[in-house]
């Protein structure tokens, strides 16, 4: 059967291989199990289904999110001789109808679906003729609410499968999914859940480094010079922001395209279009641009403001390298652009509960830009692998400065927040520690404290900078999501009895950059 498989994947896509994870996946849905796969982006998912698809009898159906996905992969299965099509809001009733007889005649090997199309009864009564061997759910982290991207639509799926009389096999594919998700995908959809796949979601041909502290538009004017020929892609998180980048960088002689939601469906899928041709090298784009873009040769992927959470950047980074060769995934933080994704996160209405879970993700990908240990380990962990090893090519792992004992100033901040009581956030245990005359710190009688100005000859930036950089390192952890409140961890309480040491990197500051202003 897999020696079948092989052949397929030479006759019909040109590989001589599978890649990790493929050959397992393949074989599991083969002998007719349940199966939830998740593999990193460009991991190669969907020759996954594709394959199985040739071999069985009767239709796959593929559930994928997105129409111009679903129009490339099924561009690309015709090329490569695979009876395959789709069905979307984008085709008329009287073709969808035509292509339904099409199905039922057994003309397709493989139909895309929109997950919006089972809501619709008649074409769920239409189903139940078809002789379905397979379901495929590509980008199945929407099933869940936990996802960061959840779409109520993708709930209908398991009640369609159930009503399918020729019971066909589930396979669920992923490249984002924390083991809560992964649990979901399983519970949702009747997969069991010994027999989800994960090949692990390292990258090793990316190199992770964050940016603080640097003048953004200084930086990404240098990087651009130095990387003229690369094809990138920026990411903003406002269409205003986009805008202006994109008119900035259009001004400096930069062969920059922009997407947004903001811009018609016309636009957007001609600079889309631009950039997957290469006649666009830097695509400037919200997090809008790029769901199921196959476009191999992305160097570089910049992130000019901090995302809203894990999920949402490793994706998007991941755009990064698909052909495998040395990609740069830069992530540029600025307090303020937490704000930003505070706003962004106020308007979309959200339920308490939501919101502390929305925040809670936030501040993790805060953390990620003050850890000083490997990159690509720290968003591994994210994702529920255990002890991953250091990647040794990210910005930390290459650092070479030494390390200097602070184990005295993270105890003075412990202190002061075990002497608050536990009870405040971030801005006020800053401000005690610094000596301000704030009133509120008079009314709360934090002038008695021992630890009240014990950090008075630091900047307020640096003491808060110094708290953020305790609590990536977990000895601070925060409670409540809204205003979150510092408390110490187990680790911290270690840390106050002098029983472990806090190592940090030596701050080396930088010298004003020389750099030329004029491009931008
Ligand atoms: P994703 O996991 O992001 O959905 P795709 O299925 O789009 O990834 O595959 C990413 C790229 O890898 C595609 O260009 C695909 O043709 C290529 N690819 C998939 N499987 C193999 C393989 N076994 N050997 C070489 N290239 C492969």
């Amino acid at each position: 059967m897999m020696e079948q498989a092989r052949q397929y994947l030479k006759k019909y896509f040109g590989y001589d291989q599978f890649r990790s994870g493929q050959d397992a996946i393949i074989e599991q849905v083969l002998n007719g199990r349940n199966t939830a796969g998740v593999m990193p982006t460009g991991g190669g998912k969907s020759i996954c289904y594709q394959i199985p698809a040739l071999m069985l009898p009767g239709v796959t159906l593929v559930i994928s999110p997105l129409i111009s996905l679903m129009k490339d992969q099924v561009d690309t299965l015709l090329q490569n001789g695979i009876e395959a099509t789709l069905l979307n809001s984008s085709i008329s009733a009287s073709e969808a109808d035509q292509r339904l007889r099409d199905i039922k005649e057994g003309v397709y090997k493989l139909v895309y679906v929109a997950p919006e199309r089972l809501e619709n009864p008649y074409f769920m009564r239409e189903l139940q003729e078809l002789n379905i061997s397979l379901v495929a759910i590509d980008e199945a982290h929407c099933i869940s609410q936990w996802g960061h991207d959840f779409r109520p639509s993708y709930l209908r799926i398991n009640p369609l499968i159930e009503q399918i009389p020729s019971r066909p096999v589930v396979l669920a594919l992923t490249a984002t999914a924390t083991p809560i998700v992964q649990k979901d995908i399983c519970r949702s959809l009747g997969i069991d859940e010994d027999d989800a796949i994960s090949t692990g979601f390292a990258r090793k041909n990316l190199i992770f480094s964050t940016l603080k502290d640097e003048n953004r538009d200084q930086y990404l004017s240098r990087y651009l010079t130095e990387n003229k020929e690369e094809s990138g892609i920026i990411y903003a998180a406002t269409r205003k922001e986009v805008d202006r980048l994109y008119t900035r960088l259009i001004k400096s002689g930069v062969n920059a395209g922009r997407y947004h939601a903001g811009m018609s469906e016309h636009e957007r899928s001609e600079q889309q279009e631009l950039f997957l041709q290469d006649n666009i090298s830097v695509m400037v784009a919200t997090s809008a641009f790029g769901m199921g873009i196959d476009k191999s040769n992305v160097r570089f992927v910049i992130h000019y403001q901090i995302p809203k959470n894990m999920e949402s950047y490793y994706q998007e980074a991941g755009r990064a390298g698909r052909d495998g060769l040395d990609s740069e995934c830069v992530l540029l933080y600025s307090p303020q652009d937490i704000r930003v994704q505070r706003f962004l996160l106020d308007q979309s209405n959200p339920s308490e509960d939501r919101l502390n879970q929305e925040l809670t993700k936030l501040n993790l990908m805060k953390d990620y830009c003050f850890t000083e240990g490997c990159l690509q380990a720290f968003i591994l962990r994210y994702f529920g692998e255990e002890n991953p090893d250091d990647c040794g090519r990210c910005e930390n792992c290459r650092d070479s400065r030494s390390s200097v004992d602070v184990t005295t100033e993270a105890q003075m901040v412990l202190s002061c927040i075990i002497r608050m009581g536990e009870r405040f956030g971030k801005t006020l245990v800053a401000q005690v520690l610094s000596g301000s005359k704030n009133k509120k710190i008079e009314e709360f009688g934090f002038k008695t404290l021992s630890t009240y100005g014990i950090m008075g000859k630091k900047s307020a930036k640096d003491i808060t900078d110094f708290i953020d950089f305790l609590t990536a390192r977990q000895f601070i952890a925060l409670s409540g999501g809204q205003f979150p409140i510092l408390k110490l961890t187990n680790e911290g309480k270690q840390v106050l009895l002098g029983k472990q040491q806090v190592l940090r990197k030596e701050i080396v500051k930088v010298a004003a950059l020389s750099v030329d202003d004029e491009l931008f």
